[in-house]
């Protein structure tokens, strides 16, 4: 069974199904923004598995309790760890900036999409910015494109991402820390749940597209066990995925700040672990980082998955013209 091993094992009937049921609204004073910007792709650190990343959204309304990424709101002066995943600040203008921006670069050393908020956060059911976004890329040809989220609402762009795929190299990792529905409950609090991303797993896998799960970020002794970290590989390639990642928990102050007040409510007996290991580097290494890599490794061979999604030549396709193609997969949609 999938999802029984949660750490409440005693629930049953309503209990467990109150346990398990999909947040439709918490009452939390979540604010929109739209926020104008200058360029939409960034060009990343050399050494990075992508030359550009793209988000169309600051903040995150899924509140990871290990988000790395709420420094980002302190470049807005917003401080409260809280304001990453309340205030939540919507690009503008994301079509014509990216269509001015992709004339000008060379995507096929990858395009990221969703590096630092996810993509497919509740904002964009209504916002539209990331489906945007992939139609202007769609328009093009060349490029490598990889989209990283937790929501199953990704696979509501399958035409888009199909149209993408003609002519770019396109996949979609999921990320699932966790079968455990409970303990996504509180390690990703209005995350979409484990099962609900699988099941986007599959769509998109019987769609034609590329689709990889990641367990990231792998947390010691809360879900770094081989069983966990197998049953996870199983269920992915059940459903269709083609690889399978692995990546540890790295801790920025920001990260910090939230994360260990959260191991103190919820596993203060790991509390003091977690402070010796973090307090000298965000991020682990030594001996541990080896046995997870090979962990990792073993459990991908077990069910005969990759480390990527498959490499596909990418060829530049001058007779593209961008409106044309558009106007193409557009007629289609509708
Ligand atoms: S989904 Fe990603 S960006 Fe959003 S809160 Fe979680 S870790 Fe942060």
């Amino acid at each position: 069974m999938l999802f029984g091993d949660s750490p409440a094992p005693g629930l049953v009937g309503i209990a467990r199904l109150a346990a398990e049921s999909e947040v439709l609204e918490a009452k939390r004073a979540v604010q929109y923004f739209e926020i104008g910007c200058k360029s939409l792709l960034n060009r990343t650190r050399p050494g990075m598995p992508f030359e550009w990343s793209l988000n169309p959204y600051r903040g995150c309304e899924f509140g990871c309790r290990y988000c790395y990424a709420r420094y980002t709101h302190e470049f807005m002066e917003l401080h409260r760890s809280s304001e990453f995943e309340e205030h939540i600040y919507a690009k503008s203008n994301v079509g014509a900036i990216l269509r001015r921006e992709l004339r000008r670069i060379d995507g096929s050393r990858g395009i990221a999409v969703g590096t630092a908020t996810d993509p497919y956060q509740p904002a964009e059911r209504r916002f539209r910015r990331t489906r945007a976004a992939l139609e202007v890329l769609a328009e093009y040809s060349g490029n490598a494109v990889s989209i990283t989220t937790k929501s199953d609402l990704v696979t509501r762009d399958i035409d888009v991402l199909a149209a993408l795929a003609k002519h770019n190299a396109v996949s979609v990792n999921v990320t699932i820390t966790t079968l455990d529905v409970s303990l996504a409950r509180l390690l990703e609090p209005r995350a979409p749940r484990p099962e609900l991303r699988l099941k986007a797993v599959r769509k998109l896998s019987e769609s034609g597209i590329p689709v990889g799960v990641f367990p990231n970020p792998i947390m010691p002794l809360i879900t770094d066990q081989e069983q966990r970290l197998d049953r996870l590989a199983r269920a992915a390639r059940d459903h269709g995925a083609s690889y399978f990642g692995g990546g540890l928990l790295f801790l920025m102050p920001c990260s910090r700040r939230v994360f260990f007040p959260f191991l103190e409510k919820h596993f203060p007996h790991l509390l003091r672990r977690y402070t010796e290991r973090y307090e000298a580097s965000p991020y682990l290494r030594g001996a541990y980082r080896d046995v997870i890599r090979d962990r990792i490794a073993a459990i991908r061979d077990r069910y005969g998955l990759a480390s990527s999604p498959p490499h596909r030549e990418l060829t530049h396709c001058p007779e593209i013209q961008p409106c044309l193609f558009e106007t193409e997969y557009r007629s289609r949609a509708s």
